[in-house]
């Protein structure tokens, strides 16, 4: 099954034959909202909108654990993020998509991890992003016919406020070419839970480092999320039409060699709690 995370302006997804919505609970709260499973392209979907699909949770409060345990919990093995961002680069034009290669985290106040109270596990994150389904988000992208950036890194601040502008220079100084809030720790907690991830970013404007003499104001912006999105659905189409059923990535081991905890000294009522995501290295 693929799960498919909405941002701002995806609510829901069209042409998804739906079988049902599913309210799940976690032993770490409650998911942004029911999760929508259907049909599209022949492949089952979850569909998730990870602000609520009333927009009701700000980045800071969204529940990325329960969010990603639900999913892992329905069987979900891959993961598409659909991201409305800021462009931190003149080539990277509002309307344009970006699939994401790198993150850089200036989160501050998150839950980040399945592993802790009496377990440890440290997984890899050198390379974020499911190379299976960069390739195959990127080819979707161009055969939409939208222009396509392949990689860029994104930097996710805490929000809800933007960047100041000298903030934004920073960011532009250090290598980031798009802004977001959402993208952590959803990224660390899917490789966490083996599940491989992936993020269609689409920017809706320049952040504050890009002075011009046309004023951005929120209607524009609005505007621009409106025609990204009807992109974004178009690329998941594709995409979902694609991607192989099995997967040759190594994101589905990703805690191989990560548990640096023995078995044994797990206390029982983590396993108990973590088994969806740790239960076959157990036996
Ligand atoms: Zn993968």
């Amino acid at each position: 099954m693929i799960g498919i995370i909405g941002g701002t302006g995806l609510y829901s997804i069209e042409g998804l034959k739906i079988e049902e919505e599913k309210e799940i609970k976690t032993p770490f709260g409650d998911p942004s909202d029911k999760i929508v499973i259907g049909e599209l392209e022949a492949k089952k979907v979850a569909f998730l909108p990870r602000h609520g699909r009333k927009h009701t949770i700000p980045p800071h409060q969204i529940n990325f654990r329960a969010n990603i345990y639900a999913l892992k919990v329905l069987g979900v093995e891959r993961i598409v993020s659909v991201s409305a961002v800021g462009s931190m680069r003149e080539h990277i034009r509002p309307g344009d998509a970006v699939i994401v290669s790198q993150f850089i985290d200036m989160t501050v106040s998150r839950k980040r991890t399945f592993f802790e109270d009496g377990i440890v596990a440290h997984v890899g994150f050198a390379e974020p992003v499911c190379p299976e389904i960069f390739q195959i988000l990127y080819q979707s992208s161009v055969d939409a016919g939208v222009v396509t950036h392949k990689g860029g890194t994104y930097i996710c601040i805490e929000g809800p406020q933007f960047s100041s502008r000298a903030m934004s220079h920073l960011w532009r100084q250090i290598g980031v070419d798009v802004i977001g809030m959402t993208n952590l720790p959803e990224a660390y907690l899917a490789r966490e839970a083996e599940i491989c991830y992936g993020t269609l970013a689409f920017p809706t404007d320049y952040d504050c480092w890009y002075e011009s003499e046309e004023i951005v104001t929120a209607q524009m912006v609005i505007e621009n999320l409106k025609k990204n999105i009807e992109k974004a659905k178009k690329i998941i189409k594709l995409f979902l039409r694609r991607i192989p059923a099995e997967r040759k990535c190594n994101c589905k081991n990703a805690l191989e060699n990560s548990i640096v905890t023995a078995p044994e000294n797990i206390p029982d009522e983590i396993k108990e709690k973590l088994k969806p995501i740790i239960g076959r290295y157990l036996k």
